[in-house]
């Protein structure tokens, strides 16, 4: 049997490790030149006028909600069919959630679900980009021009994808990143923000490192040692050694897009005339960044037991999401009713997702469809 094949890892080289050790030879482990290096670099690969970078991708969701100090009990519509972070978010600044249906084909939020859950209450919309591929960008800025509403793009899926040819970033209020190592590129832990509005991105990195406003001897003329505290920030930066390790993946990042597109067509060249699964489906007007390969399965077949035996043959399949409505903390809070989200039930009965990251190669991918023959070869004899 083929040893385990995950269904995420990340790719790290002796150049990464390189980058990594000259920074743990340096006088600067955190705080240094490497952050503000990272920044702009990431600023330059998105188009972006502004990053910032934090320690996870939870963090830069967290501070982004924070940035727009939204009244308490206010309502933010999100997807249901994403990692909790998204929605968690939401909690962390006293705000509630409010769930949108998704469309079938993509998985992403509906942009119709989105218009039928506005209420007085609703101030700002948080769309993930799921597996990569963008969502109806443009429907859902008309949504929030229409409603005066913030825009959130979570992108932790997504960085390098394009939306009408220009490259995801700048479309909403905030864009968010993630270096995860399941996701594209990694610096252990590490998320980022970026966004076009300068004080936007000055309440970002105010609010990044405890809420001090280090600029004010500058701004006032005050003694050197002098800083204010102007709102209740946190400790989320992200060390110059993560940095590092950031700067160098960045470099490979379109390399390993172009590799994930390449053994995603692998699997949909095999899978694409099964008429027991259906593979994915990409818009377009899109460039999708593939961090995830998904398939549904036809409803006749058990989803729960095509996942063991592909685990009992060692392939790292995995289930994203469990509707975040389905938690026992969102059910004991929220009163959500389980018939608003029609399509985020069925997709969720029938999903799957398949191994995909940088070194996963073909002999893998014809044992992974082999396989996957084999479940269903078992099912229709029965
Ligand atoms: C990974 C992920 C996050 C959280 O990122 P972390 O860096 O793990 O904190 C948020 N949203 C989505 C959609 C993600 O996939």
């Amino acid at each position: 049997m083929e040893d385990y094949i995950p269904y995420g890892l990340h790719s790290i080289d002796e150049r990464d490790i390189a980058e990594v050790l000259n920074v743990l030879r340096s006088k600067w482990i955190t705080t240094g030149p490497k952050v503000q290096e990272f920044e702009k670099a990431i600023s330059k690969y998105t188009g972006a006028k502004y990053t910032t970078v934090v320690n996870s991708g939870t963090s830069a969701l967290d501070i982004a909600v924070k940035v727009f100090d939204i009244k308490t009990g206010s309502e933010v519509i999100t997807t249901p069919f994403t990692f909790m972070a998204t929605s968690n978010a939401i909690l962390y600044n006293n705000l509630v959630p409010i769930f949108a249906d998704i469309i079938k084909e993509t998985r992403n939020i509906d942009p119709d679900a989105i218009r039928s859950r506005i209420t007085k209450k609703t101030k700002a919309i948080i769309y993930v980009d799921y597996a990569g591929q963008p969502c109806d960008i443009k429907e859902i800025q008309e949504i929030a021009d229409d409603h005066d509403l913030y825009l959130i793009e979570d992108a932790c899926h997504a960085i390098g994808s394009e939306y009408e040819g220009k490259k995801i970033g700048t479309f909403a209020d905030f864009t968010i990143f993630s270096f995860h190592p399941v996701k594209h590129i990694t610096t252990g832990e590490g998320g980022a923000v970026t966004t076009n509005d300068p004080i936007f991105d000055e309440k970002l990195k105010i609010l990044r490192n405890h809420g001090i406003d280090k600029d004010l001897h500058k701004r006032q003329s005050k003694a050197d040692y002098a800083y204010d505290m102007k709102l209740l920030g946190r400790n989320y930066r992200l060390t110059d050694i993560q940095c590092a390790l950031g700067i160098s993946q960045l470099k490979k990042l379109d390399y390993f897009i172009d590799k994930r597109n390449m053994l995603t067509k692998s699997y949909s060249k095999i899978l694409d005339n099964n008429d027991f699964i259906e593979t994915p489906t990409v818009r377009p007007d899109i460039k999708h960044a593939w961090h995830l390969y998904t398939i549904l399965l036809d409803e006749r077949l058990n989803r729960d037991e095509f996942f063991q035996f592909m685990k009992n043959n060692n392939i790292g399949v995995n289930v994203h999401y469990i509707p975040i409505y389905h938690f026992s903390y969102y059910k004991t809070r929220f009163n959500f009713k389980i018939d608003d989200f029609p399509v985020t039930e069925e997709v969720f009965k029938r999903i799957i997702t398949l191994p995909l990251h940088v070194g996963l190669n073909q002999t893998q991918i014809h044992y992974i469809c082999n396989k996957i023959e084999e479940f269903l070869l078992n099912v229709v004899k029965k």
